[in-house]
């Protein structure tokens, strides 16, 4: 992985991880730690993005409500919001 702050390409993965399970790294040059989700736009979302793409795809490809997808996901263990 390479830093997003300083580009270095000298990192190292750390032991734990995320709350979601995504890995951490840590910069050898700025100390900095990040993940694998650092610095795209599914950063700060609090679902995984496997199932911010799946709700997506499925919101536009099957035309289901929010309403719908809610309650499937909730079935797999995720409270979405209906709005
Ligand atoms: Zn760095």
């Amino acid at each position: 992985m390479t830093c997003p702050r300083c580009a270095t390409a000298t990192t190292r993965e750390v032991t734990k991880t995320t709350q979601l399970g995504y890995r951490i790294f840590q910069c050898a040059a700025c100390q900095c730690q990040f993940n694998e989700r650092t610095g795209t736009p599914f950063n700060h979302l609090e679902f995984p993005t496997d199932i911010v793409l799946l709700v997506v795809l499925w919101r536009l490809r099957y035309k289901l409500s929010l309403r719908d997808l809610a309650e499937m996901f909730l079935e797999r263990g995720f409270e979405l919001p209906h709005s």
